[in-house]
Order: structure tokens, then sequence, then C-alpha cells
């Protein structure tokens, strides 16, 4: 029998553990309920487990035969979220929901955990289980290789590959992957204008913050489109502005944040410079002064070329060609699973999630109250973990990719 049959039989216990999850969603690097959920669920496997020091990480390591190393992980946090979804197993805590669906991911690989271990006996190398806190914008990836899941099996992976489900976009059950950007960096840019406060009704005795710093909003969206290469490019978007208590009073400073999405590290390296000299030469222009803070946050998640015809193979054999798309455009969205592919080669993979009958078009995304993640996708996304692991051990140190050639002409694009 192969992983895919033995995931459907394991498949009541997978959503039973997501279900779990779901219920009692944490948010950040401190998840420790859902760390004894996972811990439980591996409890009696042939596994070396550690949990993190300054995060609830679970690392565990499953030693076969003599063979190379390969990484598989799935995120564990939830998000600020106040759950609108009626669901049975809805989350019991107001103010956090799994509103990303990283409970599916934590099941699916808590059962691709059991699966392996099963076969330890056959199995041609060592797989490392990295179940991870704080994706969701604590960079709990990088604080995960701070404190060694890289060399946790005391040799550095191979390959790594992360799994990733959608509310929306992509139809139940297709998994979607691309050689190169997968997702974009992401990095945060805080801006104080200052002036001086007044009387509303005599602003040339004041230094009004407010219009210069509507005017340096406008002037960076003008920037992206004046400074970057239409075929290179970067959304910036103002998720936040404050200033002033009320229609008569000129306030000293106003403050805005901002998300500066990137998918080269050219144009990365371009907004952290253009950025601040911009919003610097605007206040100056009014006599007034500003300061910004740009926060590099999470790199552009890169997949391996080899590693993503691998991961786009193995889901096409498993589930068949209509059911592994090759996305034509990166996502806009970020990722600290790029932290790891930093370091090592592997991909990242998309996996479809919304019911069946809802239309993935209009269905509500990702950070969503309303964000549904069927339970139908954890048995394959679960057998999808084990056979990446199975077939890129079975490959050995160096992967040869033979790529269908249906998929060629794209995938050398
Ligand atoms: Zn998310
Ligand atoms: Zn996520």
């Amino acid at each position: 029998m192969g992983v895919r049959d033995e995931a459907v039989q394991i498949a009541g216990e997978i959503a039973e553990l997501r279900h779990a999850i779901h219920r009692e969603p944490e948010i950040g690097l401190n998840l420790p309920k859902t760390q004894a959920k996972v811990l439980a669920a591996l409890d009696g496997l042939p596994l070396e487990i550690s949990t993190g020091q300054g995060l609830s990480s679970v690392t565990a390591v499953l030693r076969g035969g003599p063979g190379p190393v390969v990484l598989l992980r799935g995120d564990m946090d939830a998000l600020p979220v106040t759950e609108e979804t009626g669901l049975a197993y809805a989350s019991a805590v107001p103010g956090a929901m799994h509103a990303c669906g990283h409970d599916t991911h934590t099941a699916m690989l808590a059962g691709a955990a059991r699966l392996l271990s099963a076969r330890r006996a056959d199995l041609p190398g060592t797989v490392i289980f990295m179940f991870q806190p704080g994706e969701e914008g604590y960079a709990g990836a990088r604080h995960m290789i701070g404190e060694g899941v890289l060399d946790a099996a005391g040799e550095r992976p191979v390959a790594a590959y992360g799994l990733h489900v959608t509310s929306h976009r992509l139809p139940c059950g297709v998994f979607s992957t691309r050689p190169g950007a997968m997702l974009a960096a992401a990095d945060k840019i805080s801006v104080t204008v200052r002036g001086r406060g007044g009387h509303a009704s005599t602003p040339h005795q004041a230094a009004d913050p407010i219009p210069v710093a509507c005017e340096m909003v406008t002037a960076l969206q003008t920037l992206v489109t004046r400074k970057f290469d239409v075929f290179d490019p970067v959304v910036l978007t103002v998720g936040s502005f404050h200033a002033g208590t009320t229609d008569n009073v000129i306030p000293d400073e106003a403050t805005f944040l901002a998300t500066a999405r990137s998918f080269s590290q050219d144009s990365r390296s371009a907004l952290a410079e253009l950025v601040p000299r911009l919003i610097g030469d605007i206040a100056l222009a009014h006599g007034l002064t500003a300061e910004t803070v740009y926060a590099t946050e999470y790199p552009v998640t890169i997949n391996d070329a080899t590693e993503a015809a691998f991961a786009w193979e193995t889901a096409a054999a498993m589930f068949g060609p209509e059911r592994a798309d090759l996305a034509e455009f990166p996502i806009t969205g970020a990722e600290d699973f790029s932290f790891v592919l930093e370091q090592v080669p592997g991909a990242f993979v998309m996996l479809g999630a919304c019911p069946p009958g809802n239309d993935p078009m209009t269905a509500p995304t990702n950070h969503s109250a309303e964000a549904v993640f069927d339970d139908l996708v954890l048995a394959d996304g679960t057998a999808l973990y084990a056979e990446l692991a199975l077939r890129r051990l079975a490959a050995g140190r160096l992967l040869y990719v033979e790529v269908r050639r249906c998929t060629v002409c794209v995938w050398r694009r």
C-alpha cells in the first residue's frame, strides 16, 4: 500500500488533531497547548524529539538507514482574528483563529511523521519534522534556525519542503508551485512626520503634519510606478495612518505604517534606500521633519528550480497532472519558510482547500474571519509530505528531475 492509501486510513485521526488545534488557537512564538497536542500525537513514534528554548517549537528526527537528510516543515500558529465560520470545531477563543490554516499543516505533518515512522526500516536516510510557531510576523523559522533545527540530524538537509493551504484561488485538492520566487519579501515601513501643532483656523502659524503625510502616501505610490521595473514589481500599501484628535486642532505629529513587498534583492534594496529619502525630502520641502524606520522582515521565498520541479512531478505522479498546478506568477504574500530556503534548497507548495461547491475565486481568503479549509485535503496533504521525503531520500544527495515534456517550455521560461 502506498502512502496515499495509508494517509486515507488515518485521515480521521488527522482531522481530529486538526479540530483540537483549531478549537484552541494560540498566537505568536509561545503555543504551549498546541505544542502539547503535537507531542501527544508523536508519542510512541521512533523519533528523537526536542523542544525549543525561546519558542514552543517541536523538532522531531526520524533516523532510517544511511542516506541524506530531508526537512519537512509545518507551522502551528494562529492569527488575532475572531472566527465567524460557524464550523462545529470553530475557535473557542475570542480574538484568535486558525485563519491561515496552520492547524491543517500541523496535523498533516504529524500524520506524515506517523506514516514515515512505520517505514523507518526501509527509509534511505533521515527526516527532520519542523513544527514551527510564530510564522505570522514573529519569524519563528528564523528562531528555530538559530536554535539549530537545520542541524538537528547532525548533517544539513539536502532539501526542505513546506506545504500551505489556501481557502481561495486554487480549487480543492490542487497543489501549486513554481521555480524561483514563490512568495514576496515583506518589509515594514514606520513613518513619523513631526510638525508644530496649533489652532486649525490659523494653519500658517503652525506646521501641519497631516497634508505632508498625505502627500507622502501618494508620492510612495508614484515611486512604485516610476522607479521600479514593471517586470520586477513591488507592492507598497499604507495600512495604518494616524494623526490628531479633533477637527479644530492641528496636531504635532502624523504617523503611518506601510508594508512593502518585492520579489528580488535589487528591488528590496532599492525600496530600503528610496523610501526614506523620498519621505525625508518631502518633509524638508515643507519645513518639517520625518523619521522613517525601514525594517526588513521576511525575505523572498525562492524555490530551487530542480526541487520545485521535483515537488510538482511528485504531486502530478500521485494525484494526476490536473491536480498539479504550475503557478505562472508568485504570490504577494510572504512566508518565513524563506529563511529555511535561504540555507537549504527546497520548495514551498500551496494546496487548495476551498470547500468543494464554493467558488475559489470568491471564497473568503486566508486571514479572513470566514476562511474555511476543508478536511478533505488532509489525507492528500499528509501523503504529499510523506512522499516528498520518501522520493527525495531515494534520489540521494544529488537530485535530477526529468520534467514532463508538456511542462518543459513553461518550466524553462
Ligand atoms: Zn498567514
Ligand atoms: Zn500562513
